[in-house]
């Protein structure tokens, strides 16, 4: 904060000087004195008469007021706008981005002097043509830097778990994006304020600006160009004044943009109004099984430069009320596509072709937008991975479990804050009025999953999709975020999806369990089932790769293909010792062996048969 005082002081005293100039009985900044032409400093006149005898003091001050009113009048304008558009565009891409963003370059295109010759051509000098000018030549850099920060911020795990959450898109760009572009925008803003104050006087002086007599910095400059040899003070004060507004403007935008971050411990406070005032911006919020998630036959194209591909192909799983299962397999196998795919969380470029997601009675994959969002959530909710991303970073832990409360519940704000400590008591965390208040950067890794996974209950799902949310955590903590969630579903009696890639895991927390390789799920049963009698050679290398004992684990040689290079026939077939020329030949079915246990590989019984005669 300390970095403020002195650049803020400075910015405030100018702009206090401007305001007050009517009432600080100023001589008049236009009526000319011509028999004290070019005096120096003299009663009344501290700093002297300029050419034709006006006060310069007057005239300087007045100027300020002129000059900033500009000034500032420009950046808001174009701030406002460019950032409306850069928000537009980078979210929205496609026709959205053309007519927001790329439409700015047009502008780009043409030198600012000559814009502005332009612009005085048709419309004639003034303010309101000099303000015209200069939002029109902002407007781009705003749009831009919004833009930019935009795309990054879309993909950002906690902007992705509030479109988990079924926030509207205004909601999401008001609450959850336009703060994080906050920063750049108000140094953007600086800098547009501290340019145009200098574009202002350049344009002035060259004549296309304010006219004359009324005063400006630019004007004055122009006055005293011609008479410096005589009068060289009269040059001076103007220029002082420019490079001491823009200097302390420049320093003051430095200080904000850092204490416009909430990740700085001492500026959290500033946030919590903030908190405080967004909510009221916000508004509140045929089965073929028994299941509560009933998947069948999923496959999902994603179009890329090298053409369309499958990360997913013929997918089937279900999961039952109070049942978790587990879906586990290595990077690149298709568990993370599949379940964001059932969340309606995939990009544009990605959609579903083929299959069927049976929820509550309703097709998933045949929702619109609005449905799906109505679900995300509610009765759907998903935990991602890394806490610390999936969280935003400049709201409290507290707002966001509220506006999780609020996008689902017509509950006054008491109301949510009041469930949201119930949350945080429910999922263990100490103290939880005082922690609700808290900032994610303050929690550790745990306590921030405990926060992600009472958001993901807070409007108590149906279904509960983790994806791998207890990778980024240690072996302590992960066994008490287990824990939690076995507790969850035994009292809730939710069904839960999780993703994971340890089969440890799996082991304490799963009912089932789904192996998936390569887009497809290779084998499926209860966990006891498939851990004792593994069928899939896949499974069987996964089980061999745990260690156990002494014994050193068994690496699997290779790697998961990428989907553009996915073998024709079955698709473990380059990594299996097993493999013969009639696992290559054409594409594998999962085979149901029994109720509920389903392998993808032509060899199992043969396989399994001899370990058995063995
Ligand atoms: S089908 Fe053949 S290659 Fe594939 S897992 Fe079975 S034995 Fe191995």
């Amino acid at each position: 904060m300390k970095k403020l005082w002195i650049p803020g002081a400075i910015v405030a005293l100018i702009i206090l000087l401007a305001v007050l100039a009517p009432v600080l009985g100023l001589p008049d900044p236009v009526r000319q004195d011509i028999a004290n032409r070019l005096a120096g400093p003299m009663d009344g006149s501290p700093l002297g008469r300029d050419e034709f005898g006006r006060d310069v003091l007057s005239r300087l001050i007045w100027g300020a007021r002129t000059s900033l009113s500009v000034a500032f009048a420009s950046a808001i304008i174009a701030g406002i706008i460019g950032t409306a558009f850069g928000l537009i565009g980078g979210w929205f891409r496609g026709l959205g981005e053309i007519l927001t963003v790329r439409s700015m370059d047009i502008i780009l295109c043409f030198p600012p002097v000559l814009l502005a010759l332009l612009v005085v051509t048709l419309m004639g000098p003034g303010a309101g043509t000099l303000i015209l000018v200069l939002s029109v030549l902002y407007l781009p850099g705003f749009a831009r830097v919004t833009y930019a920060e935009v795309l990054s911020a879309r993909s950002l795990d906690y902007v992705e778990a509030v479109r988990a959450l079924g926030a509207p898109t205004g909601r999401i760009l008001l609450r959850t994006v336009l703060p994080n572009v906050a920063g750049p925008v108000l140094v953007q803003l600086s800098l547009a304020v501290a340019s145009a104050v200098v574009l202002e006087s350049g344009l002035s002086f060259l004549g296309l600006g304010v006219v004359p007599p009324a005063p400006s910095w630019g004007l004055m400059i122009r006055g005293a160009r011609a008479t410096m040899e005589q009068a060289p003070m009269l040059l001076l004060w103007p220029c002082v004044a420019l490079t001491l507004t823009i200097l302390a403007m420049n320093l003051l935008c430095d200080g904000l943009r850092d204490a416009v971050d909430p990740r700085t411990p001492a500026t959290r406070k500033r946030f919590r109004v903030v908190d405080r005032l967004l909510p009221g911006l916000l508004p509140a919020s045929a089965p073929r099984t028994d299941a509560v998630l009933d998947v069948r036959d999923l496959t999902v194209e994603i179009a890329t430069p090298r053409g369309a591909i499958r990360p997913v192909q013929g997918v089937s799983l279900a999961v039952h009320a109070g049942e978790t299962l587990a879906v586990v397999g290595e990077s690149g196998s298709g568990k993370s596509v599949t379940a964001t795919t059932v969340m309606g969380l995939m990009p544009p470029i990605a959609r579903p072709v083929e299959g069927h997601a049976w929820f509550g009675g309703r097709d998933l994959l045949s929702l619109k937008e609005p449905e799906l969002r109505a679900l995300r959530g509610g009765p759907m909710a998903m935990v991602f991975q890394d806490p610390m991303s999936s969280l935003n970073p400049v709201h409290t832990v507290g707002a966001q479990v509220v506006e999780a409360i609020q996008a689902h519940q017509k509950v006054s704000s008491s109301e949510a804050w009041a469930q949201a400590e119930a949350l945080f008591k429910r999922v263990g965390i100490a103290d939880p009025a005082k922690r609700l208040r808290v900032y994610p950067h303050e929690m550790s890794g745990g306590m921030r999953q405990r926060v992600m996974i009472a958001m993901a209950i807070a409007n108590r799902p149906k279904l509960l999709i983790c994806d791998e949310p207890t990778t980024a955590l240690d072996v302590t903590v992960q066994a008490q975020i287990l824990d939690l969630l076995n507790e969850l579903k035994r009292e809730t009696g939710m069904g839960m999806i999780f993703i994971t890639h340890s089969l440890g895991v799996v082991s304490e927390i799963a009912d089932r369990v789904a192996v998936m390789y390569a887009g497809q799920v290779v084998e499926q049963g209860s966990v006891a089932e498939v851990f004792s009698h593994p069928l899939h050679p896949y499974t069987r290398a996964l089980l061999a790769a745990v260690p156990e004992g002494d014994e050193p684990p068994q690496g699997i040689p290779g790697i998961v293909p990428p989907p553009h290079a996915f073998p024709v026939g079955c698709r473990f077939a380059p990594r299996c010792k097993f493999a013969t020329a009639a696992c290559t030949e054409a594409p594998l079915p999962l085979e149901e062996i029994r109720a509920d246990r389903q392998v993808r590989c032509i060899r199992w019984h043969e396989l399994t048969s001899t370990e058995a005669a063995a």
